[in-house]
């Protein structure tokens, strides 16, 4: 029995992860990625995987949601603007057609645009409708993988370029908010909670670390007691602040990107799906009732891409990630809960992710499971890891309860690339997408441009597909996230 679950650590160690010897520390570099058991009773090694969604996957733009309207959360109930762009109809021409009305897309548009482009944006449903209005809005730099991690797997400078990209995402992320005045309760700080006894010193060496290696200040060590001043829970033995991190509201920010590409001339089409491309010297885009030919082509369909693009599809797998909105609490309760109204991540393969939104309700992201298919009761399922950090909180109504789908990479870098000359690709931003997709679609706009030298910082990692094809790909990862999630629950 041990040599088979030895030889399975190291199957999906080395298929899906990292180094075997390499210990999974932070947030960035774990799950939240929910992939998830459908086993919502206690036990540690038993993992329900619904029949069916083995071997094919739904068409994730229908198979949870209503086409053309938001997913009923917190985001949609609070949005700044609701949108009701035309759908395409017939022939249209332009230098740039961009897929998906997300990070990605939109912030595509909105720089191709403002460098005198004319670009059509393409998005299915509506603005924002995909992970990018759903998420749990924590944003921070670094990338998703450690840098340590990154030093060790592609070297100092490569990993140094990483880091210089992640801080231009925030950048990008502050100058974008001020300059198309973007309301979207942007909040500083953003606390990482270490759940492991034995894994709080390495907190201190990674401070330390960032601090030497690349000159980083802003990280605070925590203790047991400043954890617990920052998260009144049991659920955890010290952490960090990172003061250059913070959260934002992420369904305005996608509507606010939409308003600046639409100030440039983006024509935008809603209700406007895409269901085949071909490549050429002209790209062709077609679409029920209509057509678009473009010099350019800029896929950003993340987790929703489905077959469009296959070698993207190969490169990216989607996944499942759920959230739920308490009631509102009063300005002592919130505080009570999280001080300083900051976000908080915690250290567990299954990641919870939490904060307060800006009328004080906790935002809660945790939770798993397999299948393509949301769970039936989201609020109930998220319910069982929120009450397992604040045990307090069980009779708190939950007002809210939504899921997302996003994709990740067999690395956890994004995926950027050029498919063909002409058509780009970015995705695969496996749960940190909210600043990486924003820089993705301004290094796509430079890379059409003719500047393609921080593109192709992404485009050089060259990702591994995932193995198993399309047909096997996702049941393999079924079987690596299974192992994780068991780890996390047995503390190995
Ligand atoms: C529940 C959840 C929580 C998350 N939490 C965080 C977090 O706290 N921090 C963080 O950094 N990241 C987080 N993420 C990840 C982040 O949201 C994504 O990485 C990011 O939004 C990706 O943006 P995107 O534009 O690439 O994709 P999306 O926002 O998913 O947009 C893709 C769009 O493409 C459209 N589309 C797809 N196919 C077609 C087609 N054929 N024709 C036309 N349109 C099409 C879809 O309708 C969709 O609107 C989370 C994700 C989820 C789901």
């Amino acid at each position: 029995m041990l040599s088979v679950l030895r030889l399975f650590k190291v199957l999906v160690h080395s298929t899906f992860f990292y180094p075997s010897k390499i210990r999974l520390r932070f947030p960035h570099e774990r799950s939240n990625l929910n992939v998830a058991k459908c086993d919502h009773k206690k036990s540690h090694s038993k993992v329900q995987i619904k029949s069916g969604a083995m071997f094919s996957s739904p068409d994730l733009l229908t198979a949870n949601d209503t086409p053309g309207v938001h997913a009923n959360s917190y985001y949609a109930a609070t949005a700044n603007r609701q949108t009701d762009f035309p759908q395409l109809k017939g022939e249209v021409a332009c230098d740039v057609c961009v897929i998906g009305g997300g990070y990605t897309g939109l912030s595509a548009a909105l720089h191709l645009s403002a460098r005198g482009y004319d670009v059509v944006l393409l998005e299915a449903n509506r603005v924002g409708w995909g992970a990018s209005g759903r998420n749990g809005g924590q944003v921070g730099p670094g990338q998703r993988v450690g840098q340590e991690s990154l030093e060790r797997r592609h070297g100092k400078a490569h990993a140094r370029a990483l880091w210089d990209l992640s801080l231009d995402s925030m950048n990008l992320l502050r100058s974008l908010i001020h300059d198309y005045q973007i309301d979207c309760d942007f909040t500083p700080g953003l606390v990482e909670a270490v759940h492991r006894k034995d894994w709080v010193e390495d907190a201190r060496d990674h401070i330390e670390h960032l601090r030497l290696v690349y000159g980083y200040d802003k990280l605070e060590f925590l203790d047991q007691d400043g954890i617990r001043a920052c998260v009144n829970s049991p659920a955890y033995f010290g952490g960090t602040i990172n003061h250059g991190s913070g959260h934002l509201h992420p369904l305005n920010l996608a509507l606010g990107l939409a308003g600046g590409a639409e100030r440039h001339g983006t024509r935008i089409f809603e209700m406007s799906r895409v269901q085949s491309y071909e490549q050429g010297d002209t790209v062709t885009i077609k679409l029920d009732g209509g057509t678009v030919r473009a010099k350019y082509l800029v896929m950003g369909c993340n987790g929703y891409l489905g077959a469009l693009d296959g070698e993207t599809a190969r490169h990216t797998m989607p996944i499942n990630n759920f959230i739920v909105a308490t009631e509102p609490f009063s300005e002592s309760e919130a505080e009570n809960l999280i001080a300083s109204r900051r976000a908080v991540a915690d250290t567990k393969f299954v990641i919870n992710y939490f904060r307060l939104s800006a009328d004080r309700r906790l935002l809660f992201g945790g939770g798993e499971t397999y299948g393509y298919k949301f769970p039936e009761d989201i609020k109930s399922f998220v319910r069982k890891p929120m009450l397992e950090v604040f045990p307090q909180l069980k009779d708190v109504r939950l007002d809210y309860g939504w899921g997302g789908s996003l994709a990740i990479t067999t690395k956890r870098m994004p995926y950027l690339a050029r498919v063909a000359p002409n058509v780009y690709s970015a995705s695969g931003y496996s749960g940190h997408g909210v600043a990486m997709a924003t820089l993705a679609g301004q290094l796509c706009a430079e890379a059409i441009d003719g500047t393609a030298g921080r593109f192709d910082v992404f485009d050089k990692i060259r990702l591994p597909a995932f193995p198993g094809g399309a047909n096997f790909r996702y049941p393999l990862l079924v079987l690596a996230m299974t192992w994780f999630a068991m780890r996390d629950r047995l503390g190995i």
